[in-house]
Parts: structure tokens; C-alpha cells; sequence
């Protein structure tokens, strides 16, 4: 397995490369459209081919790549069923293993930033990589006050599925504000202030609703959402300063 771990700085995102090293076929988890070009220099300098582009969901802050990315490379798009987007090339759902290659992502139904949200769970024979879209992030979790957001789904995705995987388990968020790459099961159980063992589920709604009056409005929440419900297509309600990224520019 060829991984590696890309960050766009405006909306703190992470996105995530999977290649397999016997076809050469990579997918990208949650690509940033402002980063296409970037993430294709990635994949060809390291000799993969992009095959998929996965959303874990409809994301608020940024428009995803994968329309962009299928544009330029021809990867096809990975989206949750439950989200109903024409434009999906396959339909994820927990229990069906999206494969890159040789290689098995392995959906997990994980509601509560949105409704349809999934984690991917890889399984290497040394290592369980967790990609937990804005499930859970490192000592911290996404927001649960807009779109289909619920924080009661949030507080038992967690603790019914993701804290049940071994500690050992490395998760990969989809975003961190401060400058952290990774964690663990074992270490958000022991030290996520929202989530930890021991705070119920009645505390961390009191703690996500206290949130909702603290955090500021997603500035690219009115172009996103429709602009990834079309899989990355740039609505024409774009503001001008973020539209350079909606061009498309082939390949030298
Ligand atoms: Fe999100």
C-alpha cells in the first residue's frame, strides 16, 4: 500500500491517498477542488493512476474535487447511497468494500455530522487505518448544527462503532485546525474533551449545542453544499475571489 496524507490550508483538510502498488490503481479520500492539480502531481510522481475519488459527505466548507479530478484523470466517483447524487459512479454503502486495486476501504454508516455520513476503515495485516471524515476528529469532532446534522447520531456512531475498533486503530480526520496529522482509538477514548469514555450522551449534546452559539457560519456553506451535491460542479453563485479553482486546465 502507498498512502499519504494531503492538506489544503484554507478549509484545514485533509484528503488521503491509497495507491496499490501491484496495479498502480490510487484512490483519493475527500479531495479539495482548490488542490486537484496538486493531488494528480502526487499520484503520477509516485507512478499510480487515479482510479476514485470517495467523499465521506456532502462537505459545507469547501467544494470537493472529485468532479475536477474525474474531469482531468478519468477517476471514478465514490459518494454514500444514501446521499442519491446522479453524478456518483459507485454507490457506497457499509458492508460492500469500495476496492482501489488490489486494496479494500471498508464503508462505515457513522450519521450525526450529516445524515449519510461514512468513515472508511483500511485493514493492513499490520496496521487498522481509520479515515473518519468529521465523525471524529482529534480531540474534537465535526459540527452537528447544520445540514442534517444530530448530535445524539453523533455521540452513538462514536461510542457504538468507532470506539469499538482497537484502540490501536490510527484515525485520520478529515480536518484539524491545529497543525495534527493523526490519533488513535486509544487516545480519543482517553483524551477527547467532547467524546471521551465516561461523558454521556446527554453531556455531549449540552457540549454541542454550547458549540453552535461559539463557531461562525461556513463562509463557503452557500456554494458547497449545492456544488457538492453535483459532485464539485462550481455553482454560479461562486463569489468571484473563490472561483479560480472551478477552471479546468489540462495536463501538461
Ligand atoms: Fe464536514
Amino acid at each position: 500500500m502507498i498512502f499519504r496524507q494531503l492538506f489544503e490550508p484554507i478549509s484545514c483538510t485533509y484528503s488521503y491517498l491509497i495507491g496499490c502498488q501491484e496495479t498502480g490503481e490510487a484512490a483519493l479520500i475527500d479531495p479539495v477542488i482548490d488542490m486537484a492539480e496538486r493531488d494528480l502531481e502526487v499520484v503520477r510522481a509516485l507512478g499510480l493512476r487515479l482510479a476514485l475519488t470517495v467523499e465521506t459527505h456532502i462537505h459545507a466548507d469547501h467544494l470537493t474535487g472529485a468532479r475536477k479530478l474525474k474531469a482531468l484523470a478519468g477517476s471514478r466517483i465514490a459518494v454514500p447511497v444514501a446521499d442519491q447524487l446522479p453524478c456518483a459512479d459507485v454507490q457506497m454503502r457499509e458492508g460492500e468494500p469500495v476496492t482501489v486495486g488490489r486494496l479494500q476501504l471498508q464503508p462505515l454508516a457513522t450519521p450525526g455530522h450529516t445524515a449519510n455520513h461514512h468513515c472508511l476503515v483500511f485493514d493492513s495485516p499490520v496496521q487498522q487505518l481509520l479515515f473518519s471524515g468529521d465523525a471524529l476528529l482529534i480531540e474534537a469532532c465535526g459540527r452537528t448544527d447544520f445540514q442534517s446534522g444530530d448530535a445524539h447520531a453523533l455521540y452513538h456512531s462514536v461510542h457504538h462503532k468507532l470506539f469499538r475498533l482497537p484502540g490501536e486503530t490510527l484515525v485520520y480526520p478529515c480536518h484539524d485546525y491545529e497543525g495534527r496529522f493523526v490519533s488513535s482509538i486509544a487516545q480519543e477514548r482517553a483524551r477527547n474533551p467532547r467524546l471521551r469514555d465516561g461523558i454521556d450522551e446527554l453531556r455531549f449534546i449540552e457540549i454541542m449545542n454550547d458549540l453552535k452559539l461559539k463557531l461562525p457560519y461556513p463562509k463557503k456553506m452557500e456554494f458547497s453544499v449545492p456544488g457538492n451535491l453535483m459532485c464539485g460542479i462550481c455553482p454560479d453563485h461562486v463569489p468571484p475571489e473563490y472561483r479560480a479553482p472551478c477552471d479546468i486546465r489540462e495536463q501538461g
